[in-house]
């Protein structure tokens, strides 16, 4: 792979908590004697979390977000820079934790449609808005001659079956989603619906479309409690022209390259897109795509807190194993001891490592927000996020920028690329 662009930079996964206000809706379901809150952040030590439980535990991450905190913050402090990244060229997957109704929707803004309040939108809506409007200003610039591309598809893992949320057609009739590996390990989604946008306002409608493809059912714990993933991911596709070049020209296929609506296919996760070019003295076009994932993760409460029962409670077995593949892989690649030795990395033992193989300790930025209640009440649950989000601060990813020379796979390119440099090379003699 010709991957030329930006070199490695080696970071850890970035792991942040969010508390959420107690609602009005808590303050009716919660028993009252329960309601106490039990955490203390302070603005002195914006990376220390309190829980005063049975003992007294204090926690550290990049950053501790008090209830009071606004959507707005969130995305200023944790997210925008991560957008920057992902438009540099770089993977990036945000991961939302937590137990049933501890904010993971909310913040992550996997729901949201278009009639949202502006300061309710989470990150999705937020991130996307950034995004188009870098793209804006790179396509009206006259010195800057990238052409960007965007698509959107949005999955949901429900008991180890993929669904593309935004499939056509019933659920029967759908194509059904392959997880797959091409010759160079990287891993890429077949079958899936990936969809070009062109502005914000089309990305929520797909949201929008995709979350009411959710699946939702009823427990004890909360009417509404998802019992599966759902991974919104967004494609950027870059072409420039790698060169100082006073007239730059557009890039010529000799044959179409993706289609230009609807895909049936995703592309590859790393830079892989084979396109021929037509070679220009000027320079070489070169094609950079990067991918950003949003998960929103199954509630990571116990089972017996939800009182499952029948089908219900296979659903809930279902998530807790692929949490705990998470949580597998995450200690296998958080242990310092381990890391240095090559250790097996147990990503097939779920759907959901499979998919996120790239977003950890492998090619790609990641921030975990993990949403905890501050209520007595959730006191097991929240100690048990805190030490699942602990775990994943030391895994390191190695993140490159991904960039392939375009025409790169292809031989007549190559072959006259060779006879030009040959032809120069006389000269200079
Ligand atoms: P989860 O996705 O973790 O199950 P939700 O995001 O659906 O939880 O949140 C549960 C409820 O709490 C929703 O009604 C949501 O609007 C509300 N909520 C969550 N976080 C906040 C917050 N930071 N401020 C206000 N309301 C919130
Ligand atoms: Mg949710």
């Amino acid at each position: 792979m010709a991957s030329t662009g930006g070199g490695s930079e080696k970071v850890s996964v970035q792991v942040v908590i969010r508390v959420k206000p107690l609602t009005a809706h808590d303050l009716e379901n919660l028993p009252t004697r329960f309601q106490r809150q039990i955490i203390t952040t302070s603005p002195y030590a914006t990376n220390q979390i309190v829980v005063e439980g049975e003992k007294r535990q204090v926690f550290s991450f990049d950053n501790v977000f008090p209830p009071e905190t606004t959507q707005e913050e969130i995305y200023d402090k944790s997210v925008e820079n991560l957008v920057a990244k992902f438009i540099e060229g770089f993977n990036v997957t945000i991961l939302a934790y937590g137990q049933t109704s501890s904010g993971k929707t909310h913040t992550m803004g996997t729901a949201d449609n278009p009639s949202i309040p502006l300061d309710s939108k989470g990150i999705i809506p937020r991130a996307m808005a950034t995004l188009f409007s870098t793209i804006n200003s790179i396509h009206q610039s006259k010195t800057d001659h990238r052409k960007c591309t965007i698509k959107v598809s949005f999955i949901e893992i429900h008991n180890e079956d993929l669904i593309d949320l935004l499939g056509e057609g019933d659920e029967e009739g759908r194509p059904s989603v392959q997880i797959r590996e091409d010759s160079k390990g990287n891993i890429y989604w077949s079958g899936l619906q990936e969809i070009k946008v062109n502005n914000v306002d089309e990305v929520i409608n797909y949201l929008a479309i995709g979350s009411q493809h959710r699946q939702v059912g009823a427990t004890d714990m909360n009417e509404k409690s998802s019992r599966s993933h759902a991974i919104f991911s967004v494609t950027m596709t870059q072409q420039k022209l790698n060169t100082n070049a006073t007239s730059p020209m557009s890039p010529t296929f000799s044959r179409p390259g993706t289609p230009s609506s609807r895909s049936i296919s995703r592309a590859p996760s790393r830079a892989n897109s084979v396109m021929s070019s037509r070679f220009d003295d000027i320079g070489e076009w070169v094609t950079i795509t990067s991918k950003f994932h949003f998960v929103d993760l199954a509630g990571s409460e116990r089972l017996k807190r939800t009182a499952a029962s029948g089908d219900r409670a296979k659903e809930g077995i279902a998530i807790n194993s692929g949490l705990l593949a998470l949580g597998n892989v995450i200690s296998a690649l958080g242990d310092p001891n381990k890391a240095r030795h090559t250790t097996h990395i147990p990503y097939r033992d779920s759907k959901l490592t499979r998919l996120l193989q790239d977003s950890l300790g492998g090619n790609a930025k990641t921030l975990l927000i993990a949403c905890v209640s501050p209520a007595e009440y959730n006191v097991n649950e929240t100690v048990n996020t805190l030490k699942y989000a602990n775990r994943a601060r030391n895994i390191k990813n190695s993140a490159v920028v991904n960039q392939e020379e375009m025409g790169w796979n292809d031989v007549g390119h190559l072959q006259s690329l060779v006879i030009k440099l040959r032809q120069e090379n006389n000269a200079l003699k």
